[in-house]
């Protein structure tokens, strides 16, 4: 899994994650159209199952297959002029490892051309100086690279091969030198908050300014991984936020939307901030076959691209309505004064509904999953009335 998430705030102010502000507070009820109806910002398209990596949390669980009925040359061009005919969102083609597909540079010259944003999130496994110019002819305009410890034995451990630290940060020095604007983006792997610190460094030595942590969420092989705590959890997120507010880059915990509740709390405010979490708002996935989801670790598919066009699916789907409207929250969330500005998270509550599959291979329909993803965030440990809000 690679580049599952929106990328943070960046220095470029034409496209989100270019965009900084997503989404903002007022999502729901905001002047004019709802967010959702100026069509999706950010769209994650996992473009192949296949990856030469065997990274521990693999919410997909990548590998040596690839998923029966992905989409091929024709049918990807065609996903993107259904996209184009939705909106004008970044698109951040994703995997398993993207540069793993024979037409990617095709694809993202196809989707370049059409006017779209297109971004990549790799492992930074083949990005040398010919794929970094590749990248960079085919018009991607930011590249996502995970790197998840400083420490190369770390990181190939995690990741499942040796070398895979080196090539990784050889790959963004060959971005770079490409002009193609580069992130780090990390599994946050334990509760030592130098872990990050000096994943910030390392970044730092090679010019990165963006940052995104993601914190696991319980899907695919990573379900098998043991869990931070939510007290962990909430104290890594309000470390996070304490240290790096200020610092001149650009840090973001991800798929930890209790971020914008934490900062307020410490009186950190931020207007490129948007929600905590975005997906069905402002933010989808599409996966290899052409299934249209919220977002990559909730596997409960709104439509099919092959079948039902994009813009039908962004617009009308029952899933999307559930998650567009904030009076079908249960729990928690459903009584936060918070919900406008977090939201909570979609995938862990569907999980702990017990709705997470094994495997992302299997993807639910909306009426097996009967919205249980609405219920609480199990990892939040505020209580809405006990102060703040
Ligand atoms: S539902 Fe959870 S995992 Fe998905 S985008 Fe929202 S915060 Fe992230
Ligand atoms: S209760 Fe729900 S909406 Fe409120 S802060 Fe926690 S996760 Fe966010």
């Amino acid at each position: 899994m690679e580049g599952s998430c929106p990328f943070p705030d960046s220095e470029e102010k034409d496209v989100s994650p270019f965009v900084r502000n997503p989404l903002g507070p007022s999502a729901f009820e905001g002047k004019g159209r709802a967010a959702h109806e100026r069509g999706p910002r950010l769209i994650s398209w996992n473009v192949t199952l296949r990856c030469p990596l065997r990274c521990a949390h693999c919410y997909i669980d990548a590998g040596d297959r690839e998923a029966e009925g992905v989409l091929t040359t024709d049918e990807a061009f065609d996903v993107i002029d259904q996209i184009r005919a939705a909106g004008k969102p970044v698109v951040i083609l994703s995997g398993g490892e993207p540069l793993m597909r024979e037409d990617i540079f095709e694809i993202a010259r196809y989707g370049t051309d059409r006017g779209l944003a297109m971004a990549m999130g790799s492992s930074g496994i083949f990005i040398d100086e010919q794929s970094a110019g590749d990248l960079r002819y085919a018009g991607i305009r930011k590249l996502a690279i995970s790197i998840d410890s400083a420490t190369a034995a770390v990181h190939d451990r995690f990741r499942g091969v040796p070398g895979a630290w080196a090539s990784a940060v050889q790959g963004i020095e060959h971005c770079r030198n490409e002009g193609i604007g580069v992130q780090i983006n990390t599994t946050v792997l334990g509760p030592d908050i130098h872990d990050i610190d000096a994943i910030v460094s390392l970044g730092k030595e090679h010019g990165v300014r963006d940052f995104q942590l993601f914190f696991p969420v319980p899907t695919g092989r990573g379900a098998g991984l043991p869990a931070l705590t939510p007290q962990t959890y909430e104290d890594l997120i309000r470390g996070v936020l304490a240290r790096y507010n200020d610092s001149g880059i650009n840090i973001r915990p991800t798929c930890a939307p209790q971020f914008r509740r934490i900062a307020d709390q410490l009186g950190i405010r931020n207007p490129g901030w948007g929600r905590g979490c975005i997906a069905g708002l402002s933010y989808c996935r599409i996966y290899a076959t052409g299934e249209v989801t919220p977002c990559p670790y909730l596997p409960v598919s709104a439509g099919n691209v092959k079948t039902t066009p994009f813009a039908d699916i962004w617009n009308h789907s029952t899933v999307f309505a559930a998650l567009r409207d904030p009076g079908r929250l249960t729990g928690k969330c459903g009584k936060c004064g918070y919900q406008d500005v977090c939201g909570g998270c979609r995938a862990r509550a569907y999980g702990a509904r017990g709705g997470v599959t094994d495997s992302c291979g299997g993807l639910v329909q909306p009426e097996a999953a009967d919205r249980s993803f609405c219920g609480e965030d199990p990892w939040c440990r505020y209580e809405p009335g006990a102060g703040g809000s």
